[in-house]
């Protein structure tokens, strides 16, 4: 196969059907197209207790800095229903235009283009001044237990150090070029149970209905708002995502009360200072008796779901300025710099090195008919090439 050509790379690998946690294919596939660019090739597999074993990949090329690193998965969602798509999910077929594939924008095409962008490099002018790593997880769409995070220490504990990441997730909303990613918003979320006395609905002196504590506990964390957002971020902001009671009756006051939240958080606030912000509303709130007129503060338990996602900003202008001007050079637009969306990889990669993320189009990821225009592939690669080549430039200079 020519490396060279986006399509050809792409095709092969959503030929591969590796759907978490199943390598099926991709980083073998892989391997093969890097090792002749000569790439040394790692494959590395991850345990942990409870979650199922990953193999993930690691590839260097070059042996001195400055050293650029290219982030990104093979595992895809499943397919869904099969029979929906109009072009089977593991076939890589053109039509149109556009090439059909689980993975085709999420995230293989931006893998291809990497790949090709590079390859294209090392065959017009030779290795890039420096080394170029491919970081390539087969656990982002699970439980990202023996993914990112575990490779990243296993190279570093090989005495492996990076001065910059572009993470090849599908970044831009409509547009091939409209958005970068400069950071992301941090998330935490938690489980309150409200307890109360259960009852009969006509003797409510008798019960303490949890409901209305769950309500007053709820509203606290709704209103008012977390802040106003800031320079980078959109404002801070918590959903209420599920309130259980679980009571069929309606003449029985229940023993207690459920509800769930999640806030996606700027840089106002670090994981640790937002925890203490919402156990202080949660007590504010216990001691209102508005609800619960005569009635002892409110009793509630809270329980924090996995590890907070913490903010980040990066503010590493030469990686950021060689992305902006290789898509305006490509494309005639500037991208917009943005923090907006949801948790990605890069939440890791930043303990080690400044990160950018930039990749596809996003519009189809995750979904029936997931697909790329091949045209865009061409695009990509051509940023991509022209990012290496800057990144380089101005990180020797
Ligand atoms: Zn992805």
């Amino acid at each position: 196969m020519i490396a060279t050509n986006p399509v050809d790379v792409l095709q092969a690998l959503i030929r591969c059907p590796s759907v978490t946690p199943h390598e099926g294919g991709a980083l073998t596939a892989l391997q093969q197209l890097l090792e002749p660019l000569g790439f040394e090739v790692s494959r590395v597999m991850a345990r942990d207790e409870g979650t199922p074993d990953i193999e993930n990949l690691y590839a260097r090329l070059g042996t001195d800095g400055p050293h650029l690193m290219f982030a990104g998965h093979t595992d895809v969602v499943p397919v869904g229903n099969e029979a929906a798509w109009s072009h089977p999910p593991f076939a890589a077929e053109i039509s149109e235009g556009m090439l059909y594939g689980r993975g085709a924008v999420d995230m293989k095409g931006g893998i291809a283009c990497f790949i090709a962008a590079l390859a294209r490099l090392v065959e017009e002018k030779g290795a890039p001044k420096g080394s170029v790593s491919l970081l390539i997880t087969g656990d982002e769409e699970g439980p990202a237990i023996n993914g990112t995070t575990k490779l990243l220490d296993w190279a570093a504990s090989r005495g492996e150090k990076w001065d910059a990441c572009l993470v090849g997730e599908p970044t831009n909303p409509d547009q091939l070029g409209d958005m970068i990613k400069i950071g992301r918003r941090g998330s935490i979320s938690g489980t309150v149970t409200v307890h109360g006395v259960q009852g009969h609905a006509a003797y409510p002196h008798l019960a303490d209905n949890p409901v209305r504590g769950a309500i007053k506990l709820a509203e606290s964390l709704m209103n008012p708002p977390f802040d106003h957002g800031t320079d980078n971020f959109q404002p801070s902001n918590l959903e209420v995502t599920s309130i259980d009671v679980g009571n069929a009756a309606t003449n029985v006051i229940p023993a207690s009360a459920v509800f769930k939240f999640n806030i996606r958080f700027n840089d106002t606030w670090s994981a640790e200072i937002l925890q203490a912000e919402i156990l202080r509303r949660l007590d504010a709130a216990a001691a209102d008796t508005t609800l619960r007129p005569g009635r002892e503060p409110i009793g509630y338990d809270i329980v924090w779901s996995e590890r907070p996602s913490h903010v980040f900003l990066t503010r590493n202008n030469a990686l950021i300025a060689s992305l902006s001007d290789a898509i305006e050079k490509v494309v005639g637009a500037s991208p917009q710099l943005s923090t907006t969306g949801g948790t990605s990889d890069a939440r890791f990669i930043k303990d080690y090195c400044p990160v950018v993320e930039f990749g596809l189009v996003g519009q189809t990821m995750h979904m029936v008919d997931e697909r790329v225009a091949v045209e865009d592939l061409e695009t990509l690669t051509r940023i991509y090439r022209t990012f290496i080549e800057q990144w380089f430039a101005n990180a020797v200079a």
